[in-house]
């Protein structure tokens, strides 16, 4: 079983954010300091570590963004209660992230202590763990489900309630995107577990998913709606599900089979979408640093759907 999902910005970071949590965890100095109420999730917040000069406040407002974006992407906050555990050390910024399912949800993200309100609004990892908690637990072999995940829905979700621009996406999706595709020897998703196929790899599945879901569809649905009836019937980090069934339930939502097909066409097989004919279908493109789109390309309707702000 998959006990843990995380992103690592850092190796040598979570080393350091590895022994502090362990020190903590031996003296026993973790303190509950705060909480969230949404409206319909308790979120518990902790810290450990050296924390002395951390702005608890603008700590908490990070927290809250991000469950923001989060419960607003799926409808609804994946779970009823979630502890997040901020483990304190020095610098800026957070700097990595790992969700849990151990005595309900947990959420431990390194921060550090100098951290200001700047620093953690260009914070990702947040929202990454956050969207973690909407995912049932799956086997090892499926990661690249769980962190493509997390990699494709947390720019979407904070782009949706204006945390971060269209632009700023579809900038770093040409960009990156080409880091999920395979590489000579490999033998699909579901038997390929470099960091490139898990993260990356996994993002491209569900950007495809979504843009399949919006054709079949006439753009009346998209990823968006398959994972919002997952969490609805009960599927968060807390239970683990069967990767079909949690798939099958998806596409029940949009009347479609696209999760099952490109999870059938991707997982044992090296897949190697056009990128470039994606991201021209869809008229975005890299200009520069910076990316123009094209609202006359054939699917830009449904590019600018992926980003848009949707009802409860
Ligand atoms: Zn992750």
């Amino acid at each position: 079983m998959s006990s843990m999902r995380c992103v690592v910005a850092l190796l040598a970071v979570l080393a350091g954010n590895a022994l502090i949590a362990a020190a903590a965890e031996k003296s026993g100095s973790s303190s509950a300091t705060g909480e969230i109420r949404l409206t319909d999730a308790t979120i518990e917040i902790n810290y450990t570590g050296n924390a002395a000069g951390m702005d608890r406040n603008e700590v908490r407002e990070w927290i809250a963004a991000s469950a923001n974006a989060v419960q607003s992407y799926y409808g609804r906050f994946p779970v009823s209660r979630v502890r997040i555990r901020i483990e304190a050390g020095e610098g800026h910024g957070a700097r990595s992230g790992t969700t849990y399912a151990y005595n309900g949800a947990l959420i431990r993200v390194g921060v550090g202590r100098y951290s200001d309100s700047a620093d953690l609004k260009r914070d990702w990892i947040m929202t990454h763990e956050m969207v973690h908690l909407a995912m049932p637990e799956f086997s090892d072999r499926h990661a690249w489900l769980e962190e493509g995940l997390a990699t494709y829905v947390e720019p979407v979700a904070r782009v949706q309630v204006g945390q971060l621009t269209e632009e700023k996406i579809w900038r770093d999706m040409l960009q990156d995107m080409p880091k999920g595709l395979p590489a000579p020897g490999d033998q699909g998703l579901d038997n390929t577990h470099t960091w490139g196929r898990t993260y990356w790899g996994g993002a491209l599945f569900y950007l495809l998913a979504d843009v399949r879901i919006r054709e079949r569809t006439g753009n009346r649905a998209g990823l968006q709606d398959a994972l919002r009836a997952i969490v609805a019937n009960g599927g968060n980090v807390e239970v683990s599900w069967d990767v079909r069934r949690t798939l099958a339930m998806g596409d029940q939502a949009t009347g479609t089979n696209v999760l099952i097909g490109l999870y059938d066409e991707m997982r044992a097989t090296p897949v190697s979408p056009d990128l470039s004919q994606l991201w021209q279908r869809l008229g975005v493109r890299l200009s520069h640093d910076s990316v123009e789109f094209d609202d006359a390309a054939p699917l830009a309707a449904i590019r600018r759907a992926i980003t848009a702000r949707r009802g409860g």
